[in-house]
């Protein structure tokens, strides 16, 4: 949702500001303060067995969700807001709908920390070393604008108790032990958009956040700043976690003294107490298409980590018009 609030003192357009804790007007310089993001009070975690019928779908203003025909992604804004482009492939082409009645509001929010003057320069030292960067960002405009969006992410909280056999060595011996260990999870991400959660550079970046910093949700963080739906929904989430979360379990295990030095280790996992925060988080995006293809590069808007796709070779067309130049003058060398 891009949230739209009129300036009190002169009816301009108020714009939640990066790096600091109050919307600004554009057009006198007026300050709001927003009192969730100075709240020292944490983000409920909510129970999961319960999700389904505790869950706010309230999102504090009329909300609507606007579909990109282009690439699919959805993104939830305020009514009065006219729809822009589509934050992930620059697309124009969008279409408006009412949000279903089950579409939950957020928990907490992550505000952004990161200017967009900031997450430029990230990216310029980013780029300066690969293929063709000065020549691509001279050619193209899309390549010098970054847009900021919050995109969503669930954390999960659960206890694990983690039963275990290995082996080890003993006197030139290899013995059996088996054994147990408890461990208590905590924030455990999980990316809800399909969109970024598709490409493994993207998710490395939107899995970066220092959730204990999140704040309790208010649609003021988002005034100048759309939100991405969920497209992976709550349980969807949960049983995706499987390989991730062995990987984790794995890793605390080889902390405990009973495992640390066994082979081979086979564990098997019960999962209590599960809970999850739904939060939104803050990304700076940019889209552009080099040889038909698109490229995403995301900044992480709270740490400034940054990764994402950049053309390695010249594109297809690039390489006909080359030859065909080096052709006609006869002075194709290469042996095409
Ligand atoms: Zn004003
Ligand atoms: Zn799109």
């Amino acid at each position: 949702m891009e949230q739209t609030k009129k300036c009190p003192s002169c009816g301009g357009t108020m714009i939640f500001q990066p790096g600091f804790n109050y919307m600004r007007c554009q057009s006198c310089g007026h300050k709001e303060m927003i009192p969730e993001l100075v709240s020292k009070i944490p983000v409920k975690e909510m129970d999961f067995l319960t999700a389904q019928n505790t869950a706010s779908h309230d999102w504090g203003m009329e909300a609507k969700v606007v579909t990109c025909k282009q690439c699919g992604a959805e993104t939830i804004q305020n009514r009065l807001q006219l729809s822009g482009l589509c934050p992930f492939c620059g697309s124009t082409t969008v279409e408006t709908a009412d949000p279903s009645q089950d579409i939950m509001a957020p928990d907490g929010i992550i505000p952004f920390k990161i200017t967009e003057k900031r997450a430029f320069y990230i990216f310029k030292d980013w780029i300066k070393d690969r293929f063709l960067a000065s020549e691509l960002l001279a050619e193209n405009a899309q390549l010098n604008k970054f847009y900021g969006i919050y995109v969503p992410l669930f954390t999960f909280d659960v206890l694990t108790e983690n039963r275990f056999t290995g082996h080890y060595s003993e006197n030139g011996r290899t013995l059996l032990r088996c054994g147990k260990f408890r461990h208590q999870v905590d924030d455990f991400p999980v990316v809800a958009s399909k969109q970024l959660a598709s490409d493994k550079l993207l998710l490395n970046v939107i899995k970066d956040y220092r959730t204990k910093e999140a704040k309790p949700y208010t649609p003021d963080a988002l005034a100048g700043f759309p939100c991405e739906h969920y497209s992976i929904g709550l349980s969807e989430a949960w049983n995706s976690v499987g390989p991730d979360m062995d990987f984790y379990l794995r890793n605390q295990a080889c902390k405990q003294n009973e495992t640390r030095y066994l082979k081979g280790l086979d564990m098997t996992t019960e999962y209590f107490d599960l809970k999850y925060k739904y939060l939104i988080v803050p990304v700076w995006i940019n889209s552009f298409f080099y040889d038909n293809k698109l490229y995403t590069i995301v900044i992480n808007g709270q740490t400034g980590k940054i990764d994402g796709q950049w053309p390695k070779s010249f594109g297809t067309f690039a390489k006909k018009a080359a030859l065909f130049f080096l052709e006609s003058f006869g002075l194709n060398q290469y042996g095409y």
